[in-house]
């Protein structure tokens, strides 16, 4: 089986520990994670020493019912949704994973990406392990079930000495729940309590909508185990933390707190900064729904160009529509995003979005307004060029196919069909997001990976399409 190890997956994590209705509250906080993966969702419950799983392709609301809800009984809950390539996208491969050890039964939901999971795998493989999925993850149960250390606190500490990349772990067991953070904390997660049980959650997004209060995050380099006590903490590795920015760029929610910032009030700033950077002489600021509101509020407040909302996504959009039997232009960025001609008619329009991946949204776009009658387009990107391929959980595409990595912002221009073209620059991003390159993670942007990825790993880059 090839592994998924080169593939990206984006994925959220939950947990409940001692809790009544373990498996509805799971439900719930996987429900306000589903922006993170919409190929998969599952749980996996404890009760009597023994773990229930229920796990399947499908959005969280399709995949989990009342009756299935039932089939997972017990206190304690962890919970998965992925989004992964089309070359990985099976339900072995759907989360949480399950495995027998000499420590009692595990559970495992990962979000993020093991840089060295193929060698370590083909390291396990040849010493006899059997592996029943394709994804990077399974590496993680197979070194814990055989470490020798007494404890499974120090069996997992012991296991993660050998893995290297991006994780945010939780591992379900009769002990409780343990929550991992790789040493660069790449990916974030965060401890919450709801009515004196322990919670944890990729977002914070998640405590929200099941009303638990957030405590803080784990930290890198650091083992949280969730038990009947509360919170255990143990430090596995030295931290280094280069959290993740486009979490904040794109991938986290909004409402959610992720590394102790407003995912919303980063978003502004960006904007605000980026209206410094590249200004524009327009009559409206327009942001691409969802994913440019925020920086384009801050850019229209800096500025004092009017906001006006454009732009109209349709949030029914499935995941399969019949295409039209004839050509209609511009058609598959019509079925998300309409353009409203009483705001965009005779304007001058600085449009804001969060990122240009492979340019083709923003020239669709630049193409739908000027057909409603806008005048003049200036396209504005709350972040720097993409031009790097992400190897720690981000679906980005290979890099030959992100349009920044080969051409310059004069050509993309051109591309997009934009009056004017402005990206926010790399300086500009970090210190809108207050920490300095050194201790961040811009792989994206700037090619810098903080941990270093395997030259056979980036020669994969190439294999495989994205989302
Ligand atoms: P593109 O047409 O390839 O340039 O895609 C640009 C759009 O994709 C922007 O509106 C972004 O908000 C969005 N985007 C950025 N990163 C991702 C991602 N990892 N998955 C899905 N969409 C993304």
């Amino acid at each position: 089986m090839e592994l998924s190890g080169g593939f990206q997956d984006e994925c959220g994590v939950f947990g409940v520990c001692d809790s009544q209705d373990a498996a509805n509250i799971a439900y719930l906080g996987l429900y306000a994670l589903q922006h993170r993966g919409q190929e998969s969702a599952g749980i996996a419950t404890l009760e009597d020493d023994h773990i229930y799983i229920e796990r399947e392709m499908g959005y969280v609301a399709d995949v989990f019912d009342e009756a299935r809800l039932s089939r997972l009984p017990g206190r304690t809950a962890i919970g998965h949704v992925r989004y992964s390539t089309a070359g990985a996208s099976l339900l072995i491969n759907a989360q949480p994973i399950v495995f027998a050890t000499g420590r009692g039964p595990l559970a495992l939901a990962h979000n993020g990406n093991l840089v060295n999971a193929r060698q370590i795998r083909a390291d396990l493989e040849r010493s006899g392990a059997l592996f029943t999925t394709t994804s990077d993850s399974e590496v993680i149960l197979h070194l814990v079930a055989r470490s020798k250390e007494p404890t499974l606190t120090r069996a997992i500490a012991d296991a993660l000495l050998t893995v290297r990349g991006a994780y945010s772990l939780l591992i379900l067991s009769t002990e409780g729940i343990f929550a991992v953070r790789d040493p660069n904390g790449i990916r974030p997660l965060s401890l919450g309590i709801r009515e004196g049980s322990p919670v944890v959650a990729s977002e914070s997004c998640a405590f929200d909508l099941i009303g638990a209060k957030f405590e803080r995050d784990v930290e890198p380099g650091e083992i949280v185990k969730l038990s009947r006590e509360g919170f255990t903490s143990h430090r596995f590795a030295f931290p280094q933390h280069t959290p993740c920015i486009f979490e904040h760029v794109y991938f986290s929610r909004p409402d959610s707190l992720v590394f102790g910032r407003s995912v919303a009030a980063t978003r502004e700033a960006f904007g605000a900064r980026l209206a410094r950077e590249y200004p524009a002489q327009a009559d409206v600021v327009v942001p691409v729904p969802d994913s440019g509101l925020y920086a384009a509020l801050g850019y229209a407040r800096e500025s004092g160009i009017p906001f006006g909302l454009g732009l109209v996504r349709n949030h029914y959009v499935g995941r399969t529509f019949i295409e039209p039997k004839q050509a209609i232009r511009h058609f598959g960025v019509k079925v998300k995003l309409n353009p409203v001609r009483e705001v965009v008619e005779g304007k001058r329009i600085v449009l804001v979005d969060d990122s240009i991946i492979r340019g083709t949204t923003s020239k669709k776009i630049v193409g739908m307004l000027r057909e409603a009658g806008s005048r003049e387009v200036h396209v504005r990107v709350s972040s720097p060029p993409t031009t790097a391929s992400c190897h720690y959980g981000i679906d980005t595409p290979t890099r030959r196919e992100l349009i920044a990595s080969t051409q310059s912002v004069e050509d993309i221009r051109k591309f997009i069909e934009a009056d004017s073209l402005g990206y926010l620059s790399a300086e500009g991003m970090l210190q809108a997001f207050g920490r300095p390159q050194q201790s961040t993670c811009t792989a994206c942007f700037t090619g810098i990976y903080p941990v270093e990825v395997p030259e056979e790993e980036r020669e994969k880059e190439g294999a495989v399409a994205k989302c």
